[in-house]
């Protein structure tokens, strides 16, 4: 961060806050060279997650309509919806950590799977149905079967 007066490049901040809005921090600098004090905002940086669809069509990360996923899949289900929106919270801490700006949709469909399968059985069961689009009741029992053996 240049001085703003001299033009030197390094300077120690002694002061740093969070704008009052929260998406900004305000940092009070000095100068190491002449020693003037100035001010600087650093923007954080939300970087949108992309998803690649089946298409390959591309689209913003939505947490709501994974979170409306989960909503449907556990319709009358012991489930919080608490509990849902820290897997959503979950989820998109993994998307948000992985060095790839673009996902792929089954990626987040895998992961919400692995998420719902230790929340609930009948959810997980019925979001794999939508999500994997069971063509047939062998695929489908396929699955149950899988969740079964996964239990042992
Ligand atoms: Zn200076």
């Amino acid at each position: 961060m240049k001085c703003p007066y001299c033009g030197f490049e390094e300077s120690k901040v002694i002061d740093s806050r969070p704008t009052d809005e929260g998406t900004r921090i305000r940092r009070r600098r000095e100068c190491l060279k002449c020693a003037k004090r100035f001010t600087t905002y650093e923007v954080i940086e939300t970087v949108p997650i992309v998803v690649i669809k089946k298409d390959k069509s591309r689209q913003t990360f939505d947490r709501n309509k994974l979170l409306n996923g989960f909503l449907r899949a556990c319709e009358k289900r012991p489930v919080s919806i608490d509990t849902l929106e820290r897997i959503v919270d979950e989820i998109e801490g993994m998307l948000q950590n992985s060095l790839d700006r673009e996902v792929p949709s089954s990626l987040i469909g895998t992961y919400a799977m692995e998420k719902l399968k230790t929340i609930d059985e009948v959810a997980y069961v019925r979001f794999a149905s939508v999500y994997r689009q069971f063509k047939d009741i062998n695929t489908f029992m396929e699955e149950l079967n899988k969740l079964v053996k996964s239990k042992n």
